[in-house]
């Protein structure tokens, strides 16, 4: 079954705990790491329940293609956005188009697009400059929860990921109606 709402996610303190992350160097690849709590399991059922669902993430494509081939997730990604590979890091709205591009969308398909991630300054100032929802989930301790002016200011707020799907089932509702 396909759904009208479209999930974009961040992956460091999103899904992936940065705190976790392993590195043979500083700065560079990131070979290993542990999900956050709930992390996987909501991902994984949001996509074997049929949701769109693309990565939109700062780092280095072999980073990513690791953690989500050690966690089972790399297949759920319907589009990456990767910094390294797009040229550009998130808040810049190129990102968000590279996402909205691999995907086929346009414009007019903003509304149904909800970006989640842990970190105002990157995903929430971004999502909301590029016209899509947003959600900031405040699971991590490592950024600052408390958005600062409008640009910050997310649209949704999560504790955790087990939240998402109840939050992508009330868009999909707005979307109908
Ligand atoms: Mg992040």
């Amino acid at each position: 079954m396909k759904h009208r709402v479209i999930l974009f996610t961040d992956i460091g303190d999103t899904i992936i705990d940065e705190g976790t992350e392993i590195r043979a160097v500083p700065g560079g690849i990131v070979s290993r790491a542990d999900c956050l709590p709930g992390a996987r399991e909501t991902m994984l059922a949001l996509y074997e329940q049929g949701y769109t669902i693309a990565m939109v993430a700062d780092g280095l494509v072999q980073s990513f293609h690791n953690t989500m081939t050690q966690h089972g997730l790399d297949h759920i990604f319907a589009a990456k956005a990767i910094s390294e590979a797009v040229g550009v890091e998130k808040p810049d709205a190129r990102m968000f188009q590279s996402a909205m591009g691999q995907l086929g969308l346009t414009e007019a398909d903003k509304p149904r697009i909800l970006m989640i991630g842990n970190n105002l300054a990157k995903d929430i100032v971004g999502a909301n400059a590029f016209g899509i929802r947003s959600a900031l989930l405040r699971l991590s301790p490592r950024y600052r929860h408390e958005w600062q002016s409008d640009a910050e200011t997310p649209d949704y707020v999560l504790d955790r990921p087990e939240e998402l799907p109840a939050l992508l089932r009330q868009i999909e509702r707005e979307l109908e109606a």
